[in-house]
Order: C-alpha cells, then sequence, then structure tokens
C-alpha cells in the first residue's frame, strides 16, 4: 500500500519554492517482463521526481533543497508522468548523465505512460528511446558490471524492448545472446527462465504491429 506526504522543497536552478508529494511506503506484487514493478495502491511513481512548478526543471527528490513548510507554496503541476521523467532525462542529458543512466530514466518514462497515463503512443516512443539507448551502453562498455554484472540483463532487456516495439527478429536475435552469457553464473537462473520464455512468446504470438491476419 501506498502512502505519501507533503515535502517543501526550494528549486536549485530558480530559488523558488514549492509543495510536493513524497512517498513514505509502496509495495509491489510482481513485475512486468521489463521488469515494470506493478505497484499496489495508488502508482508512487510520478513522486520519484520532482518538478519545479516556476521553471520546470526536474530531477531526483534528493537534488532540491530543503524548504520551509508554508502555505503560499505553490503545488507541483499535474504533468503526465512520462513527461516528469523525460524533464529529469533533459536535465541529466544537460548535465552530461552516462547513456546507461539516461536509458533507465527513458525506459521508466515508458513504464510511466503505460500504468500511470494510460498512453500507447507514448510508452511506444520511450520504449524505443530506452532500447536504443540501451543498445548505445551495452556497445560502448557503459553497462555497470560492478559489484553485479548487469550486461545479461541489459541484454535480455534491450530483447524485450525490441519485442515489445514490435520487432520480433531483432528481439529473438537479442535473446540468443543471453544463454551463452549465463554460463556458471547460478544466481541468474531466473534470467534464463525468463530469455526462454519471451523466446517462445516471440517465436509463437503475432507481433502487436501485425495482429490483423
Ligand atoms: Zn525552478
Amino acid at each position: 500500500m501506498t502512502t505519501w506526504y507533503d515535502v517543501f522543497l526550494v528549486c536549485p536552478k530558480c530559488e523558488k519554492a514549492f509543495k510536493g508529494t513524497s512517498i513514505g511506503s509502496c509495495g509491489y506484487a510482481g513485475k512486468d517482463s521489463d521488469f515494470y514493478p506493478q505497484y499496489w495502491g495508488a502508482n508512487p511513481l510520478p513522486h520519484f521526481v520532482k518538478v519545479c512548478p516556476s521553471c520546470n526543471y526536474a530531477d531526483l527528490p534528493n537534488k532540491f533543497k530543503q524548504g520551509t513548510p508554508g502555505q503560499d507554496a505553490p503545488r507541483e503541476k499535474n504533468l503526465p508522468c512520462w513527461r516528469r521523467y523525460e524533464l529529469v532525462a533533459e536535465t541529466h542529458r544537460q548535465q552530461g548523465a552516462s547513456t546507461f543512466s539516461l536509458a533507465q530514466t527513458l525506459h521508466r518514462a515508458a513504464w510511466g505512460a503505460r500504468a500511470v497515463d494510460g498512453d500507447k503512443a507514448k510508452e511506444q516512443e520511450f520504449l524505443q528511446q530506452a532500447c536504443e539507448l540501451f543498445e548505445q551502453a551495452l556497445r560502448e562498455d557503459g553497462v555497470p558490471t560492478e559489484p553485479d554484472d548487469l550486461r545479461p540483463i541489459i541484454t535480455y532487456l534491450v530483447g524485450e524492448l525490441y519485442r515489445r516495439t514490435g520487432d520480433r527478429e531483432t528481439a529473438l536475435k537479442r535473446f540468443a545472446k543471453v544463454p551463452p552469457m549465463l554460463k556458471g553464473v547460478e544466481k541468474l537462473d531466473w534470467l534464463q527462465k525468463l530469455v526462454e520464455s519471451q523466446t517462445a512468446l516471440t517465436q509463437e504470438s503475432p507481433s502487436e504491429k501485425s495482429t490483423k491476419g
């Protein structure tokens, strides 16, 4: 169950104070095949990032200064969840964030479009952007290998994002890369099973873009 409370923040860019919502607790029951946590209760995803209502500066909550509780501070704007994460990605891009970090933020924009906004077109747009950036991060050795080697997981994820955006052929190619990466890695048994089930799903069912016929 999701609980939340008001926070008073000061924008690091325009120095204006505003009121936002912070998450006290939340939980989830399972995950989508692209790792979106299926939260129960109110969806906390929009509130994991903050957007200044005065200048649209957007970032993680800990990048804002603490404000003094006051009645006259404006509340955060009611933006679509995908837009909140898109704005955070813009901030991080200007700050020179890594390709991998940008991919994660834009993937969350896609989750927001799916689970909060119900906007299929925006979900597809951000899944595609995230997919390209995750692939680029893999190519450029930009995927973390410590403390855990995330490369097998991200290789699977790239396949899954291709599948979700209708490119079954490339999805299967990416899935096929994963099992050789898992040889001798016992703690990723769950990933092996996921790759097998998503490969079967991709082979059996027509993609969303070719459901007619
Ligand atoms: Zn501001």
